[in-house]
């Protein structure tokens, strides 16, 4: 398998090199970058396969580097944050980190949930096909069923269930959903998305008003629960 490369951004330096120094070990390419801007050169002439934040950097922070990251790509990013505070912890999920990490922390821990978003990002490369609890979405022929069904759907439904499908689990913010739609015109507003949902949920879900599969993640967006209610 190619080397995956992973860009580290945190101005601690000493934790920085440590990071660097573990995952070396463990097998990927590291490059450390000490602030926010750098951290941005970098990402644009690295083009890392994961990026790891520290939320707190002098300059451009964390959430403002994640969201730029995000505006030109889906790359895994992991956030690190000194603090266990939800507030952190939401800001950086709505700004479209993958995974976050509270410090001080293992570098066992970090690995691991290295491994698990590399591996989760891998999973979820665009596929002709995508399988995802009793949905399975043709791409190419534009074609969603649940279990045999052939589901109804209008295309921006469908473009918005396989992008959500295509991550199970992960969060999304509605400004990410709509950033992930081709046909922008429809859904330029948060709200536009609210009632897609709603159609997609009527026409989806055992309970529309209690839904199982398209969560809403209360202050942030909306997940795909694959599993449904079982
Ligand atoms: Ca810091």
């Amino acid at each position: 398998m190619e080397m995956r490369t992973i860009l580290v951004v945190e101005d601690e330096r000493e934790i920085a090199r440590m990071v660097q120094a573990y995952l070396l070990r463990e097998g990927y390419r590291v490059e450390v970058a000490f602030d926010g801007e750098a951290g941005w050169l970098k990402f644009r002439e690295l083009k890392p396969d994961l990026v790891i934040l520290d939320i707190m950097l002098p300059g451009m922070n964390g959430l403002e580097l994640a969201q730029r990251i995000r505006r030109e790509s889906t790359v895994p990013i992991i956030m690190l944050t000194a603090r266990a505070e939800e507030a952190d912890r939401v800001a950086g999920l709505e700004m479209g980190a993958d995974d976050y990490v509270v410090k001080p922390f293992s570098l066992r821990e970090l690995a691991a949930r290295v491994r698990a978003v590399l591996r989760r990002a891998e999973g979820a490369l665009p596929a002709e096909v995508i399988h995802a609890g009793p949905f399975t979405l043709d791409l190419a022929a534009h074609e969603a069923k649940l279990g045999e069904k052939v589901l109804d759907l209008t295309p921006t439904e469908f473009e918005l269930l396989a992008f959500l499908a295509r991550y199970p689990n992960r969060v999304f913010t509605r400004r990410e959903l709509i950033s992930a739609l081709r046909d922008r015109t429809y859904a330029t507003i948060p709200r536009t998305v609210d009632s897609h949902i709603k159609n997609l949920r009527r026409k989806i879900e055992p309970d529309p008003d209690n839904p199982v599969y398209i969560l809403t993640v209360h202050g942030v967006g909306y997940k795909f629960n694959p599993a449904g209610g079982g």
